[in-house]
């Protein structure tokens, strides 16, 4: 059964969640819901040439909340069906961040942040003690370069006040995301702190829109990838020949890959998030290379070998 998957809510957070209550995070070890080496505690080194792709996961997802999250168009509860069946409990997905770290230290995906949503079924808050333990302060990210703008992966943009965490870098997102959730506010109005520390940031021009794909830092391209999101990113990452990519939610789980037609509910466009998915199995065919998406059990790197997907590298 590798059918572990994503994160129903998605842009999806309650109107119960709990901004703030958590903002200074528990040691992992006393933390309320445990810790788990697949979610909360995963982190992962990624050698990409002669740099380090570093995994870290803000929380966890709990899977078994959500019935009808990934399923195919027929089955739209095959994955809670799959897990009730295997006895999986509780079934958890990270919620994963990636840095990169170099002349410019670009995080990828900034997590739920440090607060509760859904009840429990999502919870973040880890996010600073696992760039601690890498070296790295908020404060020492020059570029936050996002997938797009669900709920999961902008959580450490703001404070509950609104005000933005990362004092000293650019945010980089495709136009689309921003067009969709901030000009069209189509964010939950427990993520208006975020919505308010985006618009903040774009007013200081800390904000780059990308409409095509484009070299965001040194080593770090952004590459479209639309349908879970209007906007959605796909990064690659690039060093002395050797690459990753960074799939964002545009593939949940390896299973994914092999089993294009599992869509997740918090996709916006199906279709086009399907087109996406076989595109990249595809490209990664074909041009080889690792890769890993944010909710990727224990945040591992794989690689598509002949059709089928191989957990390969990424160390714990
Ligand atoms: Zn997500």
């Amino acid at each position: 059964m590798n059918r572990h998957a994503g994160d129903a809510r998605d842009g999806d957070s309650s109107e119960s969640d709990h901004v703030g209550q958590h903002a200074h995070p528990q040691p992992l070890a006393h933390h309320p819901l445990g810790g788990d080496p697949f979610t909360t505690l995963a982190t992962m080194r990624l050698p990409v040439g002669t740099r380090t792709l570093l995994g870290m996961s803000d929380g966890f997802f709990s899977l078994e909340t959500v019935p009808r999250f990934l399923g195919t168009p027929d089955n739209p509860t095959a994955l809670h069906d799959d897990l009730v069946a295997s006895g999986i409990s509780p079934a958890r997905m990270p919620i994963g961040c990636f840095l990169w770290p170099g002349e410019k230290n670009v995080l990828i995906d900034a997590g739920y942040g440090p607060r509760i949503g859904g009840s429990g079924a999502m919870i973040g808050g880890q996010l600073p003690a696992h760039l601690r333990h890498f070296g790295f302060s908020f404060d020492d990210i020059d570029v936050v370069a996002l997938s797009h703008l669900h709920a999961d992966h902008t959580g450490w943009i703001a404070d509950q006040h609104g005000e933005p965490l990362f004092r000293n870098a650019q945010v980089v997102l495709g136009r689309a995301d921003w067009d969709y959730f901030v000009v069209s506010d189509r964010l939950k109005a427990s993520a208006a702190h975020v919505r308010q520390a985006l618009v903040t940031m774009a007013e200081q021009g800390r904000v780059t829109l990308v409409d095509e794909d484009v070299t965001i830092a040194p080593g770090v391209r952004l590459v479209g990838g639309p349908g879970h999101t209007p906007g959605h990113s796909l990064y690659v990452l690039e060093a002395d020949g050797d690459r990753a990519i960074l799939f964002g939610d545009a593939i949940y789980c390896p299973a994914q890959l092999t089993d294009t037609d599992w869509a997740a509910s918090s996709d916006v466009d199906p279709v086009a998030a399907k087109r996406t998915r076989e595109a990249y199995l595809r490209e990664l065919d074909q041009n080889g290379g690792l890769a890993v998406g944010c909710h990727f059990p224990g945040l591992r790197a794989g690689r598509v070998l002949s059709g089928a997907w191989q957990s390969e590298r990424g160390q714990q």
